[in-house]
């Protein structure tokens, strides 16, 4: 496992990073989720993402006694705030100082931990005033109970706003989390070239694109049974924009030569594609077994030359 600096602090982090959405508490039974915890550590995986809001508290918990017993100084655990996850009462929602205060207490409690290495607003709050909201944040640094900043889902213009208003309180924003991709680009744009000027790297989020550049869903065929696509509880519904561009998943057919040619499985080579990336600090990955684990995680360290980078892109065009 290779690691990279979060941002211009000094954390590092393994490239290829675990995440539980839609899998802890929900997808997958409890002692799959240990498996694939377990999987994740053997390979090397010290940095675990998570959010409150995922299985509505539940994954939290499930990866609370997944690395219970384990090192808590060879782990960093990142967690996020923004979404509700029970009443749906006035202040259960959003980054007022509220919510973030009341919200931190719980995900330590679930994920048994006395801080987390990092803290991420889970979505930008147009409602609350961003300096109220950073002032929480660090408030929340200087309690000891997280380490580190972070946000997902930033524009390029709030992620500028909400470092200048960190730094005036001396904290650190040091990770953006966006969805990354090769059907997803869209922070090439904007978001990747402002974070490399701001010293803020991607954690970024559903690098095999929830399993269609596995190459597993086929055009015209139904999901695979077990598939994230065939789950009826939730998942089906997040991909299913996706599978249903016949198109994008015939492109996504072509990549397999591509792959082979390196020896690689198409996985191994969408989690190598979004490392090329020097902005990008992780790939954050998702898995429902730990074979997946033990199969993604071959792709750190994996260097692919630009002409390879220029068949890919050939193959997929702007789809
Ligand atoms: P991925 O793109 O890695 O998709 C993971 C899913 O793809 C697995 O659960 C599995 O689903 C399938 N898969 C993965 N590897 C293989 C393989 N080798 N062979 C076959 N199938 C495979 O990422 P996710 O969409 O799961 O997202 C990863 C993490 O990103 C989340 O856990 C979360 O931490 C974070 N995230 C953050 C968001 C944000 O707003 N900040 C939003 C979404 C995610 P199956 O076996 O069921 O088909």
């Amino acid at each position: 496992m290779h690691f990279r600096y979060l941002g211009n602090s000094g954390l590092k982090i393994s490239e290829i990073t675990y995440g539980n959405w839609l899998t802890h508490g929900s997808q997958v039974e409890n002692d799959a989720a240990t498996a694939c915890v377990n999987a994740a550590l053997d390979a090397g995986i010290t940095t675990f993402d998570t959010a409150d809001t995922y299985a509505n508290l539940k994954a939290e918990e499930v990866l609370g006694d997944a690395l219970a017993g384990q090192r808590r100084e060879s782990l960093e655990i990142f967690t996020k705030v923004y979404f509700p996850t029970g009443p749906k009462g006035p202040n259960d929602t959003g980054l007022s100082r509220k919510h973030i205060m009341e919200s931190i207490n719980g995900s330590l409690r679930r994920l048994r931990t006395d801080y987390v290495d990092l803290y991420q607003a889970h979505r930008y709050d147009y409602e609350t005033p961003l300096e109220e909201t950073m002032q929480a944040f660090a408030d929340v640094v200087r309690s000891g109970k997280a380490l580190y900043i972070g946000v997902s889902e930033w524009t390029a213009e709030q992620l500028r706003a909400g470092h200048a208003l960190a730094k005036d309180l001396g904290v650190q924003l040091i990770s953006s989390q966006p969805q990354y991709s090769m059907v997803w680009r869209v922070i090439e744009e904007k978001v990747v070239p402002t974070s490399a000027e701001l010293g803020i790297s991607q954690i970024v989020w559903s690098p095999v694109a929830q399993g269609i550049l596995t190459g597993k869903y086929l055009p015209g065929s139904p999901a695979p049974e077990g598939s994230r696509a065939a789950d009826d509880k939730g998942g089906a519904q997040m991909i299913s924009g996706m599978l249903g561009r016949e198109e994008l998943l015939r492109r996504v057919q072509d990549l397999r030569p591509i792959a082979e040619g390196l020896n690689l499985t198409m996985a191994q080579l969408a989690v190598a594609w979004v490392l090329q990336n020097d902005n990008v600090a992780a790939a954050l990955i998702g898995a429902s077994r730990p074979e997946q684990v033990a199969e993604n995680v071959a792709a750190s360290g994996v260097t692919l030359d630009q002409d390879v980078l220029t068949r890919i892109d050939d193959v997929l065009g702007d789809t």
